[in-house]
């Protein structure tokens, strides 16, 4: 996952930076041993994403609130798809973003931001989380922040902020997948650092089918990148993609410096393994009720 929209989550946005401490309530902070000062308990480098999802190691619930997908295959508006010199980022503008409800995310709304890629030298080590000890081709990241805060910047930070969905994709022969060829074709027109294509407003079919399996993985975790906030509700399905080699490998040829010296290789973050005294839960939820009327479809 990558905030990646925000040029200003650099080094220099420190999570315990002295002006946090100001304006938190006292009784919600927690010493920080290792960095000596107070921080809201939340903030604490505790639950760092990714992580390796097992099945069995899973806490089960059969009775999940379907989570529904709204608008995210619609058509209509402007859809640009851009080099920032880590991943190619996709966005719409000019229409009524997505959005997700239901599920893990309680009463509230979670707006479509952004969907990155994440990939590696080879096919079989370029996804950031990990299922049952394996590894996937690339993994995608639907970045939704909370309807009530006003844009991912505003949420970034907050414990409810963000809902990032994420869908492995794994390369298995040289069969492309029609439906995702409108981005990984796209690709071609990007490989310069920091430019940007248009592209279909439906782009996203490609995830249709797995995001309305009734399964999926979920558990509170952070960032991925820079600012590495433990802001974020994944919601991870473990079901692959299938994608052609060469889909996978043009996302290879993006460049990431102007002098075009340099390609992006890996984006991928390690696996973070929590501290021994904390316990991240991870639920495996599952409706046995079908999405409302029309979700996925509005
Ligand atoms: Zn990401």
């Amino acid at each position: 996952m990558t905030g990646g929209s925000s040029p200003s989550l650099t080094k220099n946005s420190c999570l315990c930076e002295p002006e946090e401490d100001v304006n938190a309530v006292n009784n919600d902070k927690t010493v920080d041993e290792d960095a000596h000062i107070q921080v809201e308990d939340w903030r604490l480098h505790k639950f760092q994403s990714p992580i390796e999802l097992t099945h069995d190691e899973s806490i089960h619930h059969d009775h999940f609130e379907p989570l529904e997908f709204h608008g995210h295959w619609d058509e209509g508006g402007d859809t640009t798809f851009t080099n920032n010199g880590f991943t190619a980022t996709l966005r719409f503008q000019n229409r009524e973003l997505p959005f997700l409800r239901g599920g893990p995310l309680h009463e509230d709304e979670y707006v479509f931001d952004q969907l990155h890629f994440h990939w590696s030298e080879d096919d079989h080590s370029g996804c950031e989380h990990l299922f049952e000890g394996r590894a996937f081709s690339m993994e995608a990241h639907a970045v939704h922040f909370n309807k009530k805060y006003a844009d991912f910047q505003e949420a970034h930070d907050k414990q409810d902020g963000l809902a990032v969905v994420g869908f492995f994709l794994q390369a298995t022969d040289n069969i492309d997948n029609p439906c995702f060829d409108k981005l990984s074709s796209a690709v071609v027109d990007i490989e310069k650092v920091n430019s940007t294509t248009t592209v279909q407003s439906d782009c996203l079919t490609w995830i249709k089918e797995v995001a309305q399996c009734k399964g999926y993985y979920t558990y509170q975790g952070s960032l991925t990148t820079e600012p590495y906030t433990e802001s974020v509700t994944w919601i991870l399905y473990s079901t692959p993609i299938h994608v052609s080699r060469e889909q996978v490998a043009h996302f290879r040829n993006m460049k990431s410096t102007p002098c075009e010296q340099h390609n992006i290789k890996k984006n991928v973050r390690p696996i973070q393994t929590p501290p021994t005294h904390k316990k991240l839960n991870v639920l495996y939820a599952r409706s046995h009720r079908s999405s409302s009327p029309g979700a996925g479809e509005k």
